[in-house]
């Protein structure tokens, strides 16, 4: 251990951590900042600036979660911090309607042309809520189909086999949802056309949609297959059913218009969240305007939020959408790319088996050398190398997601600074990956 910058130890967080604990379940307020899958200390970040965060013991990191997505121009941006700043200065909610959050809607539908309609939210788990209850409003039906390590939100209906936290802990299936939320959801393994079309020969005129991300980044980077997102779109045209995209993820990062940007199927809904918000809560769910339709105030379903369509979020959101042009798609995914082939360089060196995968600037590495088109192939890994690769990298100020069941995210402010740190991080890494025992 001699050789690292840092010490795995890091008092002041762990001063914070055990002051958490007492107050807040766990010691966070969402589960996998916990490190519970890799162990040791969470770090209690005090600030971001561009690529960097830097914890309560004064480390600074190469930050490669980026919020979990939302941070795609890095920390701190300076553009999107003055637009906060004036807008937090015009006062911070008003409860009525305002222009930012039409200039935002307006900024998002322009971007993805199957996006005729919007309607904000706070959280992609609202965004996804909001869009199962209105496609069973309009189909008047109850069914729902999901995939297998598809995570979608905390939404009752659909933590069923979920990923992320719910991948990383292991857990089948979460206490507090009844049969009866959970009894409408038919869950099929992920890249299975097969399947989709089985259900929906088994519950003829019962599915209101499918549900999917529309490129799945919670059982770690499974792309579909080719063929698959379109072969769900047909299955649900010719059954009555609804496609959602769930692009809360995938949204204004993999490309300008998202995953549809990339894979051009056409949703009747989308989710979004994360990129849109530019670091503050805000999400959206939207699609066909005759579904749209069908929303409170306009039609029956009801839906709504006391802080929806903020005027700070929004004007971050916007701020962050407006500096995303192909430039900075350019950018970010030119980076990715240099930091994706970095890690397969070491860990190849190392005679470590990996399988890493990516779709667009999204990436993760997968401890097997098989190839992952679903959740059961993600959880043959060897997980307990990713434990090791995850402390050696933190030790030497590269912070990665806390489990290998999450997509690693990067912003255009990575510069030939912040991978070069990544490069002089990854070989200490990789010999830890490999010589990491079960
Ligand atoms: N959908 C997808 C694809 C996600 O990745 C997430 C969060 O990671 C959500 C929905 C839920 O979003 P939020 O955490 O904002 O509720």
């Amino acid at each position: 251990m001699s050789e690292l910058p840092y010490s795995y130890e890091a008092p002041a967080s762990q001063a914070l951590f055990d002051r958490a604990a007492a107050v807040t379940p766990g010691g966070v307020n969402s589960p996998v900042r916990a490190f519970r899958a890799v162990g040791g200390t969470p770090r209690f970040m005090v600030s971001g600036s561009g690529p960097y965060l830097t914890d309560s013991d004064g480390r600074e990191y190469v930050d490669l979660v980026c919020s979990w997505g939302p941070m795609i121009l890095g920390h701190a941006h300076p553009e999107v911090i003055a637009a906060v700043q004036e807008a937090v200065a015009r006062g911070t909610s008003f409860g009525t309607p305002g222009e930012g959050e039409v200039a935002l809607a307006e900024e998002m539908v322009a971007r993805i042309e199957p996006l005729e309609q919007v309607r904000l939210v706070s959280s992609g788990t609202e965004a996804t809520m909001s869009a199962i209850r209105l496609a069973r409003g309009f189909t008047q039906r109850s069914k729902v189909i999901k995939f297998a390590g598809c995570y979608h939100g905390h939404v009752d209906a659909l933590l069923a086999s979920a990923g992320s936290g719910v991948a990383t802990f292991a857990l089948p299936d979460t206490p507090g949802v009844t049969g009866a939320q959970a009894g409408d959801t038919i869950v099929l393994p992920y890249n299975d056309l097969d399947a989709v079309r089985a259900a929906f020969a088994a519950h003829p005129g019962e599915i209101a949609c499918v549900i999917t991300e529309a490129s799945p980044g919670n059982m770690g980077v499974v792309p579909p297959l080719p063929g698959f997102n379109q072969g769900l779109k047909d299955a649900c045209a010719a059954n009555g059913a609804l496609y959602i995209s769930d692009e809360v993820m995938t949204g204004f990062r993999t490309s300008r218009a998202g995953w549809y940007g990339v894979d051009g199927v056409r949703p009747d809904l989308m989710t979004f969240g994360k990129v849109m918000g530019g670091g503050f809560p805000a999400a959206a769910f939207g699609g066909r305007a005759d579904v749209m339709a069908h929303l409170a105030p306009a039609g029956p379903v009801y839906q709504a939020g006391t802080l929806s369509g903020n005027p700070v979020a929004t004007a971050a959101g916007l701020a962050q959408l407006r500096l995303l042009d192909d430039a900075a798609y350019e950018k970010v995914n030119a980076v990715s790319a240099q930091i994706q082939s970095l890690v397969t360089e070491a860990l190849t060196k190392e005679g470590v088996a990996h399988t890493l995968q990516n779709a667009s600037n999204m990436f993760s590495v997968f401890f097997t050398e098989n190839p992952v088109h679903d959740y059961d192939d993600a959880k043959q890994q060897e997980s307990f190398r990713f434990t090791a690769f995850f402390h050696s990298l933190l030790a030497n100020g590269v912070y990665l997601p806390p489990s290998s069941f999450e997509s690693w995210f990067v912003s255009t402010a990575h510069d030939e600074r912040a991978v070069q740190r990544i490069a002089d991080a990854l070989p200490a890494a990789a010999r830890a990956a490999a010589e990491a025992t079960a």
